[in-house]
């Protein structure tokens, strides 16, 4: 499985599609391998590909003050895009190359293992459930692969329709309580194992 600097390792290394040919830098996330949350956005921009980090520019910006908002940091939650190379002129990652590059995703998410994902705008959101509408499901965890996932609205849809940010900022004071509820489900059960475990030991 290895760990995140060696998929980002495999990710400096990928060539399985164009994308390659025409980035600058590949742009694996960042943050933390404990992280309980893990944001999904959709791909690097051309601030993200010119310096390797994700959401590093306006979008970025806006996100920080969302976590901000809910006392998370950076460091504290893990940070990725669907696919980790910039598409040219920031158009729409083609679903060839969604599809191609969730190998590197599914690997973030199986060292991460995080309590909940944020999928950040539709492209994220589709992954996970295809042909729905994200107006309809935005601020509400649905359980889905073993994840907690809560769909949002992207950062960067609120730059361009102001009126979004309200409804944005409210989905994300969601998150702590969220959390808290998954930590103490997951508690829950591992106890509940640990007494079963006891019962078969007596
Ligand atoms: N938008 C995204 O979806 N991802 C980034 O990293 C930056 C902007």
């Amino acid at each position: 499985m290895g760990n995140l600097k060696d998929i980002a390792r495999q990710i400096q290394n990928c060539t399985n599609c164009d994308l390659s040919k025409t980035r600058t830098n590949v742009v694996p996330g960042s943050g933390s391998s404990d992280a309980e949350i893990v944001f999904i956005g959709e791909g690097p921009g051309f601030y993200e590909d010119k310096e390797g980090s994700p959401f590093v520019g306006r979008a970025g910006k806006l996100l920080d003050s969302m976590l901000k908002l809910i006392d998370l940091s950076r460091e504290k939650v893990f940070i990725t895009n669907m696919v980790k190379c910039r598409p040219p002129k920031n158009r729409d990652p083609f679903p060839i190359e969604i599809q191609t590059c969730k190998i590197f995703l599914d690997r973030q998410l199986e060292v991460v293992e995080p309590k909940i994902l944020v999928t950040l705008g539709r492209h994220s959101f589709l992954k996970f459930f295809p042909g729905e509408l994200l107006s309809k499901s935005r601020g509400q965890p649905r359980k889905l692969e073993g994840f907690t996932i809560f769909p949002v609205y992207h950062p960067a849809a609120a730059l361009h329709n102001p009126r979004l940010r309200p409804i944005i900022e409210s989905d994300f004071r969601k998150l702590p309580e969220l959390l808290h509820t998954e930590i103490t489900e997951s508690k829950n059960e591992r106890d509940d194992d640990s007494c079963q475990l006891n019962f078969f030991e007596n």
